[in-house]
């Protein structure tokens, strides 16, 4: 990737409304078909950004490359990508088929080309059979689906993804997460993908960009984020993570400074171990395939990660912590 052409490539990008600094001199290089994600809180200037690269807003200063290529003042239709939203913005007049061909019309594609590019496309998202039905006749996943045969249809080098599982229940929402996964390597194409959804990113990404205040907070692959944030909020958004002060640190570990440690590093059991410290359970969080325990500590509240639900509220217990886990913020 070093030695290839990006795919994306953005340089001093950025964007104010009004007074508003949106997103703020940003510098990003994004190689050819890797799954990117672009992960923050709501209003860290995300969705700005793939607005800016799709070409629906111009930058105030910087500049978009798209494979080597200037496009900054390119319009949208001239740029090789193709942007999936959260609302898929089909058009209910028109049939699936005809909502997949569009693309295809627009780009003055003989009859029987688009024909067939239409019907591999939906054979990709596997709804071949759907090709005569109007988007009001489709479930929720069925438009996504929809909605991206649509994009990729066209083939373009770059497909920019806006929070596009944010309409789906859960379930659902995992079943599409496994789909794009596989959609994007079966392609082989650049993936950029917008969320706010730290699980969804970790789970689908080769690299994110970890957005706060329209600055990338951090920049690295799922385990980077996960196992070395950079910084408290990478440590909290990414993940659950114990945050010590200075002086947690030092009262637990004997350690100056700040530091994070995930929940499931902690160790608990109901028997005193070599180094154990002992504490009392203040809460005791269900969470399905876990337990999530809050422990009190002589008044410092740790959050540990255990697979069972042996443990309960007000018990004593002793806990283990290994300074080597602990993550310098
Ligand atoms: P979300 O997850 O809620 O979509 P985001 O991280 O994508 O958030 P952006 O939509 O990029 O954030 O917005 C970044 C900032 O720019 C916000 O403060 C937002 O209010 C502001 N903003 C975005 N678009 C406009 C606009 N057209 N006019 C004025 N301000 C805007």
């Amino acid at each position: 990737m070093a030695t290839s052409t990006p795919a994306i490539s953005l340089k001093g990008l950025s964007k104010s409304f009004g007074k508003i600094a949106a997103v703020k001199d940003l510098n990003l290089d994004i190689g050819a078909g890797e799954f990117f994600s672009m992960l923050g809180p709501s209003g860290s200037g995300k969705t700005t950004v793939l607005r800016m690269i799709a070409g629906f807003e111009l930058p105030t200063a910087g500049t978009v490359e798209l494979n080597g290529e200037d496009v900054t003042q390119l319009a949208p239709f001239d740029r090789d990508v193709n942007t999936v939203f959260q609302d898929y913005a089909l058009f209910g007049h028109m049939s699936v088929f005809e909502n997949v061909e569009y693309g295809l019309r627009v780009r003055k594609i003989s009859k029987a080309e688009r024909k067939r590019k239409v019907m591999e496309a939906l054979d990709t998202v596997r709804l071949a059979d759907l090709a005569d039905r109007r988007p009001s006749q489709l479930s929720g996943g069925q438009r996504q689906r929809i909605a991206l045969a649509r994009a990729i249809v066209v083939e373009p080098k770059v497909l920019l993804l806006d929070e596009p599982l944010g309409a789906l229940d859960l379930k659902l929402r995992e079943q599409m997460q496994i789909e794009l996964k596989q959609l994007q390597r079966q392609l082989a194409i650049t993936f950029v993908f917008v969320t706010h959804d730290q699980e969804e990113a970790l789970t689908l990404s080769d690299r994110i960009a970890v957005f706060n205040n329209g600055k990338i907070e951090q920049l690295g692959t799922p385990q980077d984020l996960y196992e070395r944030p950079k910084s408290e909020f990478v440590a909290g958004f990414v993940g659950t993570s114990n945050i010590f002060t200075e002086k947690e640190s030092t009262a637990l570990f004997g350690k100056k400074g700040r530091f994070a440690l995930r929940p499931e590093k902690v160790t608990v059991s109901e028997k005193k171990k070599t180094g154990s410290i002992s504490g009392i359970i203040a809460e005791v969080i269900y969470l399905g395939s876990f337990t999530r325990l809050i422990i009190d500590v002589s008044g410092i509240h740790i959050k540990a990660t255990v697979p069972t639900d042996v443990f309960h509220r007000d018990q004593t217990v002793q806990i283990n912590m290994s300074a080597a886990d602990l993550v310098a913020l």
